[in-house]
């Protein structure tokens, strides 16, 4: 089946018509329209299967997309043309050009916490390069899943655009398939699955993978700025964001008074009953829900940490060290550990001697800790006195580095990302420079020597 699927794209792809940038602006457009005609169903759809407010739902998905949509139609045609280039001196009278062009069909794998963005965004950029594409959304996110495939099946023909709904199962039968491009979005452990499937037919992938992103706060931030910031980037989505600050690593002089205003701000966001909040969004499923209380037996809680069926408090935690299991995995959920540092290179230090995060943000009002920590940490991006706003910017790439990932896409980084460019050099037909033909001589050399150097 998944075959038959791949065999009329690749038919499809070979007509051309996947090409031509008009079709392409007509298909974002037309994926624009559908997300509008069923905003309705796929807001419903969030809901059902995390709880999420309208708002909340719109803010960080809906919203996201159409404006994705919008930045690349308007910025298509100047991506699409190729990118020429000066020839060096030894290469003259040629021109060099780099010709952007369609990979063929790209399967997207998605996950579960931003069900339709991180299915469809993927899909503009696979769209705006000339490609056909495959989607297999969560199994996780059902409601949202099945709001997907009504979607494209409203929007598109299989041969141009497919649906594939259902588990790990429906993945691996995909893997085998030969597509010409694979992106992922999920966690690590599946992540090296797909990476040796992908390897198996030599076929590229990009890997948004997650991993725990420190926050650190040092003695200048503004605390009460910083907690707002923090506690929404943590509260988002109940922190099953990839890009959710994972903990914190703040200055000891102003641990406390952080505390206060991260609880006051948890009660602002969530309320004072969040567990019987219709705005606060729910974790996935009972078995995320209880591996998350479970990271809760081991240090200090300092505010939260009532759980009741798939809801769970917003939870500050204290007396943590990195033999914790809430410190040894990604936590995917509202609770935020602090840890404390006194010299800021230790705390650098730490975050190194990790594997490299996908986010890091740092809330600091001193320009050298924000050049120090920018200058000497990787990670995969991130905000400097804020949180996951990063994420929303078109204009910026979005991926990770090491085990946070590999790829960027978002705006043009998704065109360059889907679009293999072909490096032409055009030569002339009227010059033809003797000095490269053997026979070689003393002579040749010694020009070699004075134009290559
Ligand atoms: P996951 O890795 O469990 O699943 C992702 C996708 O892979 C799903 O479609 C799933 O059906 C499929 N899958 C599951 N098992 C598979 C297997 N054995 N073979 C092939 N495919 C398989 O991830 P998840 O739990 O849905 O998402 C959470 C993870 O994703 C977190 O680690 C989070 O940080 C990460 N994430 C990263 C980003 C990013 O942009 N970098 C965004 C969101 C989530």
């Amino acid at each position: 089946m998944y075959h038959t699927i791949l065999s009329k794209q690749k038919a499809f792809f070979a007509s051309g018509k996947t090409r031509s940038l008009a079709f392409r602006r007509q298909a974002l457009e037309t994926l624009r329209q559908g997300l509008l005609r069923h905003e309705k169903a796929l807001l419903q759809a969030l809901h059902d299967d995390l709880g999420k407010c309208e708002t909340e739902a719109y803010m960080t998905e809906l919203g996201m997309l159409l404006g994705e949509i919008r930045y690349d139609k308007k910025h298509l045609e100047k991506w699409a043309r190729p990118r020429r280039c000066a020839a060096e001196l030894p290469l003259l009278p040629a021109r060099c050009a780099e010709y952007p062009e369609p990979f063929g069909s790209v399967l997207i794998l998605a996950p579960w916490n931003y069900p339709l963005l991180l299915c469809l965004q993927p899909l503009v950029g696979a769209i705006a390069a000339g490609n056909c594409a495959v989607l297999k959304p969560s199994e996780l996110a059902p409601a949202t899943s099945h709001a997907i495939a009504a979607l494209i099946a409203d929007c598109f023909g299989p041969e141009y655009v497919a649906v594939v709904e259902g588990d790990a199962a429906a993945s691996t039968g995909l893997l085998e398939q030969p597509f010409d491009f694979i992106f992922f979005t999920g966690g690590e452990r599946v992540g090296k699955i797909v990476m040796q499937a992908a390897a198996r037919q030599l076929i590229p992938v990009c890997l948004e993978l997650g991993g725990k992103s420190p926050c650190i706060v040092d003695q200048t931030a503004d605390l009460a700025l910083a907690a707002r910031r923090i506690a929404h980037g943590k509260l988002t989505n109940a922190g099953q964001t990839c890009v959710a600050p994972d903990y914190l690593l703040v200055h000891r002089s102003v641990k406390d008074q952080l505390v206060q205003q991260l609880i006051a701000s948890f009660r602002a966001f969530a309320g004072e009953a969040p567990l019987s909040n219709p705005d606060y969004p729910c974790i996935i499923n009972d078995a995320h829900a209880h591996r998350l209380e479970g990271l809760l037996e081991r240090g200090h809680i300092l505010c939260g940490g009532r759980r009741q069926g798939r809801h769970i408090e917003p939870t500050l935690l204290d007396g943590l060290t990195w033999d914790d299991p809430i410190m040894q995995q990604e936590i995917f959920g509202p609770l935020l550990p602090i840890l404390v540092y006194d010299r800021l290179e230790d705390a650098m230090e730490q975050i190194a001697a990790r594997p490299k995060p996908l986010a890091l943000y740092i809330f600091t009002r001193d320009k050298a800790t924000q050049r120090r920590v920018l200058g000497q940490l990787s990670f995969g991006g991130g905000c400097v006195n804020d949180t996951l706003l990063h994420v929303a910017s078109h204009k910026m790439g979005f991926g990770g580095v090491g085990a946070s990932g590999m790829g960027r896409y978002h705006g043009q980084a998704s065109f360059v990302l889907f679009s293999h460019y072909k490096s032409v050099l055009h030569q002339s037909t009227l010059v033809d420079m003797p000095v490269r033909y053997p026979p070689y001589s003393e002579s040749k050399l010694s020009i070699l020597r004075r134009i290559m150097r």
